[in-house]
């Protein structure tokens, strides 16, 4: 038995929806969920126009592997209709690197372990940047140590939240 951490997001389609099915289906076949942060809302970045984002993060009791783990989350934004060639498409032609997409599953944590291959990167590469992970996060592990960086979840968003301001300091 392992505890994962998956956030769920979309910004498209009937997005309340989705997440109530997405956290539905994490529980029929991912394993029973323990306990889940509130829906957070956020603008887009990195789109020219775009619908609002809806972000949630679950702590779920698992006895899958991770990879087990990536091969069902995988297959429920599949079944939730994720269509990666209409995103490919969409990303041509606003010429961005982010498209929109109905439901998006990441692994964030699993237990403390680190995950190194092509199709898997846990902790997730990206998470220490996104106040849109890190929020939610918090709102469950706050005082969870960062496998690789040694520092706790809280820790990494204040580090976020002082770059953050920097950056606007600095325009
Ligand atoms: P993103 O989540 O970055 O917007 P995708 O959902 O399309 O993009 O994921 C692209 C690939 O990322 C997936 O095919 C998957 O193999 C890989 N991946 C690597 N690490 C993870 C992780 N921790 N959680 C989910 N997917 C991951
Ligand atoms: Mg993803």
């Amino acid at each position: 038995m392992a505890k994962v951490y998956l956030m769920t997001g979309t910004n498209r389609g009937e997005v309340e929806k989705l997440m109530q099915e997405a956290a539905r289906m994490i529980g029929e076949q991912v394993g029973e969920i323990l306990r889940m942060s509130k829906v957070w809302y956020t603008e887009p970045w990195g789109f020219k126009q775009g619908n609002i984002f809806l972000n949630q993060a679950l702590e779920v009791r698992t006895e899958l592997t991770p990879e087990q783990v990536l091969d069902e989350v995988q297959k429920i934004e599949l079944e939730l209709g994720r269509n990666r060639t209409e995103e490919a498409e969409i990303k041509r032609e606003n010429g961005e690197h982010y498209a929109s997409r109905t439901m998006d599953i990441d692994i964030i944590l699993y237990e403390d372990m680190v995950v190194e291959s092509d199709r898997l990167k846990i902790p997730h590469p990206l998470m220490q940047e996104r106040e849109f992970v890190l929020g939610p996060m918090c709102e469950l592990v706050a005082d969870m140590v960062h496998p690789v960086y040694g520092v706790t979840l809280a820790g990494l968003r204040e580090k976020l939240a002082d770059k953050t301001e920097e950056a606007a300091g600095e325009r």
